[in-house]
């Protein structure tokens, strides 16, 4: 994403007379990351310190001071109103027992819980035991998102995960018994043709728990891990675009057929079952990352924390702001960032819009022919098939994309 204005490694202090000069929309949705896993997938990049016994109290304590600076330079009243909080990691479920109603502590000093609309926390199988997943329900949490990524053995064993089917079956059953709102499963696809594996079959096995949403991410490739190694020496061939497209048609058409709504390029969920949370990253509403890696938006800057758990810990322990870098967006990139995140959910653009009308206008025509978007009372909407080739068609209205809008969200746990 370009820099309209320069944020830089040292982003704290620019930062700080920013806020003073301008002041910063106060969230009403807060992303918080648990950076830590007992082990690395092979295809993982995430910010991830691996550990079998994680730091939570220190992460707590970071965490307090990251919220503590945050209120300091916004000057934001104490105790914010917030709608929805997304827990996300990393493996949140590695918290001790204590952990989740201690977060809960933390949080309620500077944010009023009592109306949150949702709290999601991400798990993974492995750790998902009855015990933890009950103290984040009490603690408030209401929507549990489950890492399965697929359900056969030989598949999760070449990703590198460390649960087997039975495992995340038991882990849904756990999940569903633990009394959520709502309960959502994320699903990989998209891998090398050398990984044999029935999606059918593993949809299947999906579609006889109670799950009201998927997340399904197609594997990418993402250098200095495991399997950009193996891409490199030939021992495996990213899938081709053909195969990628009919996995994810595949995808979609079975959900759809079983009720669920294709809501957005990754994402299905039964009727009102949506993720309430993304909404404020593709709506462009103000929202707050905590812990490190994590992102926020207070319209026009978007700010980035230190990327790594080590850093992130030091540099809140020395008074510096959590904030690596940041930018001011200008209008070419607000109007670049609405048309990439309205084509991308079913909500759509509206075709009249001034900023993109002339270029919608041209295309239009064909595209329905094609079959890539619709337009319904006034709004153009991607279709599945468009959603395959969402960057060609932001590329042509929008005249170029310099690159894709980095979202929170696309947690492949
Ligand atoms: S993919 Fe998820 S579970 Fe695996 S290492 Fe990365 S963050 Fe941890």
């Amino acid at each position: 994403m370009p820099a309209a204005s320069d944020g830089g490694s040292n982003a704290a202090r620019p930062l700080v007379s920013l806020a003073a000069a301008q002041g910063f929309a106060s969230p009403r949705a807060l992303y918080i990351h648990y950076p830590f896993c007992v082990h690395r997938c092979h295809y993982c990049d995430f910010s991830v310190k691996r550990s079998s016994d994680p730091p939570f109290e220190e992460w707590l304590a970071a965490l307090e001071t990251d919220l503590t600076w945050w209120f300091a330079v916004t000057g934001w009243p104490r105790r914010l109103p917030l709608d929805s909080i997304f827990v996300g990691g990393g493996t949140p479920s590695l918290v001790p027992e204590s952990g989740p109603a201690a977060l809960a502590a933390v949080l309620s000093e500077r944010f009023v819980l009592d109306g949150l609309l949702e709290w999601t926390v991400e798990s993974n199988p492995v750790s998902l035991t009855e015990r933890v997943a009950e103290a984040w329900r009490v603690a408030g949490a209401t929507r549990l998102s489950v890492g399965v990524q697929a359900f056969d053995d030989l598949t999760l064993r070449w990703l590198g995960r460390l649960h087997d089917r039975e495992t995340a079956e038991q882990a849904l059953r756990i999940a569903g018994a633990a009394g959520f709102e709502r309960l959502s499963v994320d699903l990989l696809f998209g891998l090398p043709g050398e990984v044999e594996r029935s999606l059918d079959r593993e949809i299947d096995q999906l579609l006889e728990h109670d799950v009201d949403h998927v997340s399904a991410y197609g594997l990418t490739v993402e250098p200095r891990t495991p399997l950009a190694r193996w891409v490199e020496l030939g021992r495996v061939t990213p899938a081709g675009g053909e195969a990628y497209e009919t996995e994810y048609r595949t995808i979609s058409g079975r959900l759809i057929d079983a009720g669920f709504g294709h809501y957005e390029v990754s994402n299905f969920a039964r009727p009102g079952q949506e993720c309430r949370h993304n909404w404020y990253y593709w709506n462009r509403s103000p929202y707050l990352g905590l812990g490190p890696s994590s992102h926020g938006f207070f319209p026009p800057l978007r700010v980035w924390n230190t990327f790594r758990w080590d850093r992130y810990r030091k540099v809140l322990e020395a008074g510096a702001g959590p904030v690596e870098s940041w930018e001011k967006l200008d209008e070419a990139d607000v109007a670049l960032e609405r048309l990439w995140l309205g084509l991308r959910t079913r909500k759509g653009i509206e075709a009249d819009d001034a900023t993109w009308r002339d270029a919608v206008g041209r295309r239009l025509p064909e595209w329905i022919d094609q079959g890539w978007v619709r337009l319904e009372a006034g709004r153009v909407m991607a279709t599945t098939d468009g959603w395959l080739r969402l960057d060609e068609l932001v590329t042509e209205i929008g005249g170029g994309v310099r690159e894709a809008p980095l979202i929170e969200g696309g947690h492949k746990n």
